[in-house]
């Protein structure tokens, strides 16, 4: 019997250039002066596909991957080594301690709670989260005195930047009170900087950088301007081309009106696939170099494009969609992060 044939990729994908992936580490490493930059790559890589990133960035030099997630460092076990995969909720159970110590995977450890866990189950070399002023995870300053820390061996004590994409006086007193910490706990090596805390100066660099929006193309503060490539491209296949006549109108709610006489294209990508409703006419795709506008609604499965002024594009073709990081962030009012992170699974990533 023939085999079946397997299901044709959908009418829109991902397309990541590995050479810009590549190029944003080494530039962000450079810039991390001494420090070597790591790379963080929860919530699947920032969307753009952890299993696709991570080989990419190991090949560039990368050796530290931060995932958020357990389940998040079991999807990448079997791509690099699992001492290098460190997990930054750290264990909530002991059933998560267990499978850290039986997988080699490396917990951040953040509270006296999580401490004791990773002890009961036999312990080991871990990293130490302090948290320094942003008061989401990680032990007190206040804590770190505690008797249950005499045991540990700690990898990487790390803190995380509240503001680092802005000039704030909490940059400065977390990187005290970070120096702080490092005089107390014993530890192999240092990490305060994401991203944007890489440009705050070699004071914040410590061993070990943890960035992870600029990777990707991200440009979270005017000093990483000019460094870093655009490392995503949304793309979509052209489902159906209409012409409609002056009056007509696009889509939910008719919000948009033709002057005239008009060739629109209809496009499978919609806020189901993260392409959200704050698109609605601020958007465009491009075809053959001409700019193509969004007309109308964002619908959940489809947007409608202009195609008059490229009257070779038709059914079948593909599109590009315009989704420059920085400048999408400024369009919609979206965060930068949010717009990587929210493209859905629907898109094909390979
Ligand atoms: C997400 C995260 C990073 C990366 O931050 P970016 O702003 O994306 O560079 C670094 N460290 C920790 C603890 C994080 O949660």
């Amino acid at each position: 019997m023939p085999a079946e044939p397997s299901c044709p990729p959908p009418p829109l994908r991902l397309t990541l250039d590995p050479a810009a992936l590549a190029h944003n580490w080494r530039a962000l490493d450079r810039l991390s002066g001494t420090a070597a930059a790591g790379a963080a790559v929860k919530a699947d890589g920032y969307g753009i596909g952890a299993r696709r990133a991570v080989p990419v960035l190991a090949a560039a030099g990368c050796r530290d991957f931060f995932v958020a997630h357990w389940a998040e460092a079991a999807a990448l076990v079997d791509l690099v080594d699992p001492a290098c995969l460190a997990v930054l909720h750290g264990p909530l159970t002991a059933a998560e301690a267990a499978w850290a110590q039986a997988n080699g995977v490396r917990p951040v450890l953040n509270s006296l709670e999580q401490i004791e866990r990773w002890q009961a189950v036999g312990g080991g070399v871990c990293h130490l989260m302090v948290d320094t002023g942003i008061n989401r995870l990680g032990l007190p300053l206040a804590a770190l005195g505690d008797s249950r820390l005499a045991a540990l061996r700690v990898d990487i004590l790390l803190s995380h930047l509240a503001s680092a994409d802005e000039e704030s006086p909490l940059n400065g007193r977390q990187l005290e009170a970070w120096q702080a910490a490092r005089q107390r706990v014993p530890h192999r090596r240092a990490s305060l900087a994401n991203s944007a805390g890489i440009t705050l100066g070699a004071a914040y660099h410590g061993q070990l950088t943890r960035p992870g929006l600029a990777l990707y193309g991200g440009v979270p503060c005017a000093a990483l301007a000019g460094q870093i490539r655009p490392v995503v491209r949304p793309e979509a296949a052209i489902l159906q081309v209409r012409t409609i006549a002056a009056g007509d109108t696009v889509g939910y709610n008719a919000t948009f009106t033709a002057p005239g006489p008009m060739r629109v294209g209809v496009v499978g990508l919609g806020y189901a696939d993260g392409y959200l409703r704050a698109w609605s006419g601020c958007g465009s795709a491009h075809f053959d170099g001409v700019r193509l506008p969004v007309l109308g609604r964002v619908s959940m499965d489809m947007t409608v494009i202009d195609l008059t002024a490229t009257p070779r594009a038709g059914e079948g073709d593909w599109v590009t969609i315009d989704y420059d990081l920085p400048a999408a962030a400024q369009l919609t009012g979206l965060s930068q992060y949010e717009l990587l992170t929210s493209l859905g699974q629907r898109l094909a990533r390979n």
